[in-house]
């Protein structure tokens, strides 16, 4: 088996205290850049995808690529489901032989939020699949945040203990002050509530939204405890500016094969950038 699970490859990371990046890949370019980079440095990777992406690209083809990737460079890959929420759509997935989940019930009440995880663990652990799930809220939030605001969004350390422990989940994603997409302004993040996390729970814990943050915020977070970074926006960016450029330059350019490749390049500088802040080089 090629196709893994995310479980062994976060205990390692969380065991020798670095992070393993989860990339959002959307096609065969991204994923051929994520993990032609990962075997050069030596990486432990997961290539995620969220529902759109996997609808997109269709969830066996991207399969398909990730067992032919995987056996042509000699790396095991983890191809996770990131933000899934469908109970159903993310079971035929196992069934087609993905390893690693994330279901995200973090916009539910906490009891129902509960509820679809704990289905979901049943059902996964069953095939070996890892499951990750989201504790607090993501996203929108501004700087003058106030803190009773702030201790209804951000994960809750005594509520991440009782969630972990009646789940029975594998990886939790955390909210700590990072949001999806770009920020408007520098993010502030709440180190306190990470460290305070880390020392009630003994899973790995995860960082969302990581495109943005800066270099040194991320390695703090590494080093309180996230074993997992979730990085898509800032790869989409680097992507899609380097194939503007190009078309730019050339006009009447109209083969893929030159197009894709100053924006595949781009891509990979991010790549090696995340996979030397993650501290996961030669520790495949
Ligand atoms: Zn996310």
């Amino acid at each position: 088996m090629t196709i893994i699970s995310s479980n062994n490859m976060l205990k390692k990371a969380q065991k020798e205290h670095y992070a393993v990046p989860a990339f959002n890949i959307h096609n065969l370019e991204t994923m051929q850049v994520v993990v032609e980079t990962a075997t050069q440095l030596q990486s432990p990777v997961i290539l995620a995808g969220t529902p759109g992406t996997y609808s997109y690209a269709e969830t066996e083809n991207i399969l398909a690529i990730a067992n032919a990737l995987s056996k042509k460079h000699n790396i095991p890959l983890a191809v996770h489901l990131d933000h899934h929420e469908e109970y159903n759509d993310i079971i035929n997935k196992i069934n087609a032989g993905v390893r690693s989940v994330m279901i995200d019930g973090s916009h539910f009440p906490y009891e129902e939020n509960i509820a679809i995880v704990k289905q979901v663990v049943k059902y996964a652990h069953r095939y070996d699949v890892s499951v990750e799930a989201e504790l607090g809220r993501l996203g929108g939030v501004e700087d003058d945040l106030i803190v009773s605001d702030k201790d209804a969004l951000y994960t809750n350390p005594k509520q991440a203990v009782d969630f972990i422990e009646k789940t029975g989940i594998d990886s939790l994603a955390i909210a700590i002050g990072t949001a999806h997409g770009l920020y408007k302004s520098e993010p502030k993040l709440d180190f306190d509530r990470l460290s305070e996390i880390r020392s009630m729970v003994d899973i790995p814990l995860v960082l969302h939204g990581a495109s943005g943050v800066p270099e040194k915020d991320v390695r703090e977070c590494i080093k309180r405890g996230i074993c997992k970074v979730n990085v898509a926006t800032e790869l989409k960016i680097a992507f899609s500016d380097a194939l503007k450029q190009y078309l730019i330059e050339h006009p009447d350019a109209n083969d893929p094969r030159h197009y894709m490749k100053p924006a595949k390049a781009a891509m990979k500088d991010i790549v090696k950038k995340i996979i030397t802040t993650c501290g996961c080089a030669g520790k495949l």
